[in-house]
């Protein structure tokens, strides 16, 4: 693989950004980078990040450009993340757009996966989600993981998030159409943006990006 393969994912929430980031970083040995899971992190562990954001995330709202830009500046200087990353959850907002082209300085973006999703299906998958609170695996309702509470990965507790009940998803959805879906024009506007249909099966999904990517010279 070529220096630093930055690939964004992008797509509503229940999409499943999450379960394709997962598995395409085993397939690509670059880690996935989920300002969700960093920010879910840090309010589970009471860091002052997580202290100033708990409120924000339970009501489903967006935190300030200038925390996630540090948290994210912050990851990519981990060692893992040399060779590049998955990106789930950021940019998401046209002004996270450009503070990532500062990061990055020359080795820009490769590529946008746009995984495209009907919204009649987001409600139901994400009403149905339930997480390990540890490793951040995504079950279903009727997973026996999300009966028992106990993560099958790690034996963390498997819980719904805050976020997933009625009233934020809501919220979130109006915030993607509001400050997310102008990205995709941006990355459309560059030749980087790729649709992908995210009604399919994961592995399904998983191996049309993976086409993609080395239809691209990017894998
Ligand atoms: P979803 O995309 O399903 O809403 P995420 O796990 O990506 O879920 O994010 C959960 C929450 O974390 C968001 O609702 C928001 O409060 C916060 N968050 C995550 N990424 C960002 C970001 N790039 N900018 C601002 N807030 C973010």
């Amino acid at each position: 693989m070529s220096a630093r393969v930055i690939i964004v994912v992008l797509g509503k929430q229940g999409a499943g950004k999450g379960t394709q980031c997962k598995r395409l970083a085993q397939h690509l040995g670059i880690p996935h980078v989920s300002t969700g899971d960093i920010l879910r992190a840090a309010v589970r562990d009471a860091t002052p990040t997580g202290l100033e954001v708990s409120s924000i995330l339970h009501a489903g709202q967006l935190v300030s450009d200038d925390i996630v830009n540090r948290l994210v500046k912050d990851r990519f200087n981990d060692t893992d993340a040399r060779g590049g990353a998955l990106l789930d959850g950021f940019p998401r907002t046209a002004s996270q757009a450009e503070a990532l082209d500062e990061i990055l300085g020359e080795d820009g973006v490769k590529i946008c996966i746009n995984l495209d999703v009907p919204n009649s299906l987001v409600a139901e998958r994400l009403s149905s989600r339930r997480v390990c609170q540890e490793c951040g695996a995504i079950y279903r309702d009727t997973d026996i993981e999300a009966i028992s509470g106990t993560c099958s990965n790690c034996g963390g507790d498997v819980i719904q998030r805050d976020d997933d009940l009625p009233e934020a998803i809501l919220k979130r959805l109006e915030a993607y159409e509001r400050d997310t879906a102008p990205l995709l024009s941006f990355y459309d506007g560059r030749g980087l943006l790729v649709r992908v249909d995210g009604d399919q099966d994961p592995q399904e999904v998983t191996a049309e990006i993976l086409d993609v990517l080395s239809e691209r010279g990017i894998t």
